[in-house]
Order: structure tokens, then C-alpha cells, then sequence
């Protein structure tokens, strides 16, 4: 967390939080003095050497940092180009979200804070956050969509396990955006004595620039030990979007370095044709949802449209301020994969590399196995391995199964004249 390479101007907020025209803050009056609050520790704690070790040491010791940096030799021949992967799938609980519940939970604390609330969707931030809670003696409330609960079942019994209460949603679609909804009315009536600890680079300031901030650590590792183990720097850099904490993670210690391309990887879903994804950019709809300005995924009449993906994680209308900024700008750029495109791409990786992906992460090495060959063979390329695949498990052969049955009925239907 301590080096500052790769900060430039055009990435910072203003300071009301501002990206461009994006970000801000959207909120009830009751929630303006905790923002404050909350912007002001935060910039305390930084300067604070005691936290900052606090945080290193848990980082090391707690979650499992440095995360290692491979290439993937077997995945590279089957891309066409060099592939290496930032293995943030090794951290405690499985994916990078540890980084930031652990920052926001040292700050609950020192904001004499007893009791933290999250948001889930795929549940594996609602496991970080009670992880983390746990660690440091806090309460933890966590909502999620009913449906999400159902989908992710065994990560409703690891929060529970972990200490923390669930609290199921069962209003609008009952996924993300419903969970998300009613942690900030919680927060509302209880902002006194809880923190919200928000799972990306969403909502209003100063949450976008802090979980950056949290995860940054991604990048400046990866850019350390691809110079060390390869030389120089990589030619490309990719990773999926859902509100966008693990890519911006990633390509942030890198914005100084124009040689190197930044592509986010959104959920295409049934495909952008179908209307069932969750691909933000390609709309460019600029909207308000949860606390900030960006680009939304939503109706003429402003309504908020229901999204598509096969992975939880990355099934939210709104994609990070920062984001929209970066893609405007051209300083990084933002393409899709499919739901059958990720299904591929976690086969891929688990039978050439022994490494379950989880399905957010198999939409970034999808992108790669389809765009590797038009790459070259000596293009180098860091993917970041957001997270494993174990809770996705039950999930992909749900879904396989569902598959195979509208193709085999085809192949029955078009032999039966043969037969
Ligand atoms: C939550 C999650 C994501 C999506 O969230 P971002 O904020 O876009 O990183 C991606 N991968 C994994 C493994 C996740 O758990």
C-alpha cells in the first residue's frame, strides 16, 4: 500500500468525488456527516503509520499477501499469447475482497464503530466482510437478494458459520441491487453506531476512491513481480467488471504507463443482442443508483433494468464512476464475454492449469482465449485472477446440464429422419 507509483491527476476525484461527471454523492441528509466522517478517518489512517502496518501485517498474515504472480504455460498455448495470472484466488475466503473488508473494518474500528453491515451478491464479499468482523470483534449484518441466497447457498452458511446474521431480500429482482438497497436503509437508521462496508468501487465518495485504494495493492504487486520474473512491463492487462474493484485494482498501479492496454471484461450474458446482460458501457446510459452518478443500465423512463449473468458478481446495472471516467477518456477499455464464453474459459483453465476460476474471473479468460491468437504469440498479458471457483461448482454443472438438454434435443430431432 505504500508505493504511490502510478497516481496520476486525471485518476483522482475532485474534491466532492467527482470523476469527470461522474461519481459524487447521491444520499439522504442522515448519511452526509458519516461520508464526512468517514472521508476524514480515512485520510487520517493513511497517514498514520501505526494503521498502515496494522493493515500490512493482516494483509500477510490474515489474508495471505503478497499473492503470487504465475504464466500459465499450458492456458498460453491454447490463447495464442503469453498469459499471466495475478492470483488473487489464493487470499482467505477465496477472492480479492478481503482487501478492502479488512481496510474498512480497521477503520469501523477506529471510528469506535461496534457493528459493520455488507451488501452480497455471489456471497463471497458477504464471507469477506465476516471474516474480517470476526477477526476484529465486530457485529456483521449481511443482506442478500433471496435469489442470490439460493444461488450461493454455501456461502449463506459460511457467513453464518463465520458469526455474522444473514438477512434475506425479497423485494425487486432479490439479487444485488435489492441487497445493496436495503444495506443503505439500514445504514440510514443506524449510522451512528455501524458502518457500511461497501463491497466495490460503487456508491457515493468517498467509497470509490477507498476500496480503490484498499485494492491497489493488486497492481503494485503484479508490476513489481512481472519485472522481476519477466522484465519490464506487460503489454496488456485484463480483468472482469462487475462494479469494478478487482480490475481498477489492477490497472491503477499502471495508469502512468500508456504502452500498457487496460481491457475490462463486463457480462454479455445471452448476448448484447438479447438484452439479458449486464454490460454497462456499450449503452453508455448515464443514470444515479446507490449514492453515485455513472453509466446505468436502465429504461427510457429511467427505471432500472433487470440484468443477465451467469456469475452473481458481475449481475449489477451500475459499473464504477472511475470506470466510466477511464472508458471516456480512452484509458482503458472495456469489452464483454459471454455466458457460454466464461463456461469455456473455467473448462479451460481447470483442465490446462488445475485451477478452478471463479465464473466472474473466467469472463477476463474468455476475453483472452478469444482475442489471444489476433494478440501474438509474444504479446504478454496479465489476467487477474479474481477469485476461485469452489462456490461456482454447483452452479456450472446446474447450468451444463441445462445445456445439454435443448442441444441433444436438437441433434435427437435432426437425426430422426436417419433413424
Ligand atoms: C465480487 C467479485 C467480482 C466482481 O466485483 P468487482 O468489484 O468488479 O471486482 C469479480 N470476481 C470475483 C471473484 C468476485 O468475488
Amino acid at each position: 500500500m505504500s508505493a504511490t507509483r502510478g497516481a496520476t491527476a486525471a485518476t483522482q476525484p475532485d474534491a466532492t468525488g467527482h470523476f469527470g461527471p461522474y461519481g459524487g454523492r447521491f444520499v439522504p441528509e442522515t448519511l452526509i456527516h458519516a461520508l464526512d466522517e468517514l472521508e476524514a478517518e480515512f485520510a487520517r489512517a493513511r497517514g498514520d503509520a501505526a494503521f498502515r502496518a496494522e493493515l500490512d501485517a493482516t494483509l500477510r498474515d490474515f489474508a495471505g499477501r503478497p499473492t503470487p504472480l504465475i504464466e500459465a504455460h499450458r492456458y498460453s498455448e491454447a490463447a495464442g499469447c503469453r498469459v499471466f495470472l495475478k492470483r488473487e484466488d489464493l487470499l482467505h475466503t477465496g477472492a480479492h475482497k478481503i482487501n478492502n473488508t479488512i481496510g474498512q473494518c480497521l477503520l469501523a474500528r477506529r471510528m469506535g464503530k461496534p457493528r459493520v453491515i455488507a451488501e452480497t451478491g455471489a456471497g463471497q464479499h458477504g464471507v469477506a466482510t465476516a471474516a474480517a468482523a470476526a477477526r476484529f470483534g465486530l457485529a456483521c449484518t449481511v443482506y442478500i437478494g433471496s435469489e442470490d441466497a439460493r444461488r450461493q447457498h454455501l456461502n449463506v452458511q459460511r457467513i453464518r458459520l463465520l458469526g455474522a446474521e444473514v438477512r434475506e431480500v425479497n423485494a425487486g429482482s432479490r439479487t444485488l441491487k435489492d441487497a445493496t438497497s436495503e444495506a443503505l436503509r439500514d445504514w440510514v437508521t443506524r449510522v451512528r453506531d455501524t458502518h457500511y462496508v461497501l463491497g466495490s468501487v460503487l456508491g457515493p465518495h468517498p467509497f470509490p476512491t477507498m476500496v480503490r485504494e484498499f485494492h491497489r495493492v493488486i497492481g503494485v504487486e503484479a508490476r513489481g513481480q512481472f519485472a522481476a520474473q519477466a522484465g519490464g512491463l506487460p503489454d496488456l492487462l485484463v480483468a472482469c467488471v462487475g462494479g469494478g474493484s478487482n480490475s481498477i485494482g489492477l490497472f491503477h498501479a499502471f495508469l502512468d504507463a500508456a504502452s500498457v492496454r487496460k481491457v475490462g471484461v463486463e457480462a454479455g450474458g445471452l448476448g448484447i443482442a438479447s438484452g439479458r446482460h449486464a454490460a454497462r458501457i456499450p449503452e453508455h446510459s448515464v443514470g444515479v443508483l446507490h449514492g453515485t452518478r455513472t453509466l446505468v443500465l436502465q429504461d427510457a423512463r429511467g427505471m432500472i433494468r433487470p440484468t443477465h449473468s451467469v456469475s452473481a458478481g458481475l449481475d449489477y446495472p451500475a459499473i464504477g464512476p472511475e470506470h466510466a471516467w477511464l472508458a471516456d477518456q480512452g484509458l482503458a477499455e472495456y469489452a464483454h464475454a459471454t455466458d457460454d464464453e466464461a463456461l469455456e474459459a473455467f473448462e479451460t483453465l481447470a483442465k490446462l492449469e488445475g485451477i478452478l476460476p471463479a465464473l466472474e474471473t473466467a469472463h477476463a479468460l474468455a476475453w483472452v482465449l478469444r482475442e489471444g491468437r489476433a494478440l501474438g504469440r509474444e504479446t504478454r498479458v496479465i489476467v487477474n485472477l479474481s477469485g476461485r471457483g469452489d462456490k461456482d461448482v454447483e452452479e456450472v454443472l446446474r447450468v451444463r446440464a441445462k445445456g445439454a438438454r435443448p442441444a441433444s434435443a436438437a441433434y435427437d430431432a435432426a437425426r430422426a429422419p436417419v433413424l
